[in-house]
C-alpha cells in the first residue's frame, strides 16, 4: 500500500484559529458589560461552565436536533440558569461576538506551516460551522488564500458534520484525492481524529496542551493515529512520511 500524502485537511477552530481564547475574551468581557462577574465563583469556573453549554448544545444543533437560534438561546438560559426570551439571547450574543470577534486570532504556527506546506500539498479545510462564517474568519485572519473558497467544506452546507465520513470524503474529493492520500489534522480526538481515521484518511490528532487534556497525560491513542503537539510538528511528521517512502520507494 503506498503511504504518500499528497493532501492535508485541516479543522479551523482550536487548530488554526485561537478558538478557545476569543470565545474566553468574549464571555469575560461579556461578564463584565452585564454586572455578572461576582455571579460564579472564579472567571475559570465562567470560562469552563459556558465552553461545556456550547459544546453540549452545539453538538444538538450540528446533529439537528436544535437550530441555530434554538442552540443560543438553550445555552445562554443554562448558563445564566434561568429561562431567557429570544430577544434577551439575541442581545447577548449581539455582544457576546463582537468581543469574541475582536479577540479573533491565529495560532502563531498557522500561517508558517500553511506556507511551508503550500508548495508541496493541496490544501483545504473541513470544519462543523457555516461556511460564510467561516470565510469571514479565514479572510480576517490571512489564511484564506492559502485554500481557496474551493477547497473549504463547511456542516452547515454539506448536510453532515464530522464525524460523519462522508464530509471527510467530500473534503478529499475538492482537492481531487483519494483519502488515502490525505491527511486530516484537528484539536479534537474523537470527532477529527477517529472520524477522519473511520473515513480512511491519515489522521493527525493536535494535542497542543502536551498531554495534559483531551485524552490524558501519556495515554495511548489508537491505532493509525498521529499525535502531534503543534503544527510544526505536523510538517516533520509529513517529511518523515515522505522520507519512508522515498527510502522504500525505488523497489515497489
Ligand atoms: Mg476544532
Amino acid at each position: 500500500m503506498s503511504d504518500v500524502i499528497r493532501g492535508v485537511l485541516f479543522d479551523i477552530d482550536d487548530t488554526l484559529f485561537d478558538y478557545t481564547s476569543a470565545e474566553r475574551a468574549g464571555l469575560l468581557g461579556t461578564l463584565a458589560a452585564e454586572g455578572l462577574v461576582a455571579v460564579f465563583p472564579s472567571p475559570e469556573e465562567a470560562v469552563a461552565l459556558w465552553r461545556g453549554i456550547m459544546e453540549e448544545e452545539y453538538a444538538r444543533f450540528l446533529v439537528g436536533e436544535l437550530t441555530f437560534e434554538e442552540q443560543r438561546l438553550v445555552r445562554v438560559s443554562r448558563f445564566l440558569g434561568r429561562t431567557v426570551g429570544e430577544e434577551e439571547a439575541t442581545a447577548w450574543f449581539a455582544g457576546y461576538s463582537a468581543l469574541v470577534n475582536a479577540a479573533w486570532s491565529a495560532f502563531p504556527d498557522a500561517a508558517p506551516v500553511l506556507e511551508a506546506l503550500a508548495p508541496r500539498y493541496r490544501l483545504g479545510v473541513v470544519s462543523n460551522s457555516t461556511l460564510a462564517h467561516q470565510l469571514d474568519k479565514l479572510t480576517a485572519l490571512g489564511l484564506l488564500a492559502h485554500f481557496g473558497e474551493a477547497a473549504i467544506v463547511c456542516s452547515s452546507e454539506y448536510g453532515q458534520a464530522k464525524p460523519y465520513p462522508g464530509i471527510f470524503l467530500e473534503g478529499c474529493a475538492r482537492l481531487g484525492l483519494p483519502p488515502e492520500q490525505v491527511a486530516f489534522v484537528g484539536d479534537k480526538y474523537d470527532v477529527d481524529a477517529l472520524g477522519a481515521r473511520d473515513a480512511g484518511l491519515r489522521p493527525f490528532w493536535l494535542d497542543r496542551s502536551g498531554g495534559a487534556a483531551g485524552q490524558g497525560a501519556g495515554a495511548p491513542v489508537d491505532e493509525g493515529v498521529t499525535v502531534i503537539g503543534s503544527l510544526e510538528e505536523l510538517v516533520a511528521e509529513l517529511d518523515a512520511v515522505s522520507r519512508r517512502r522515498s527510502g522504500h520507494g525505488r523497489a515497489g
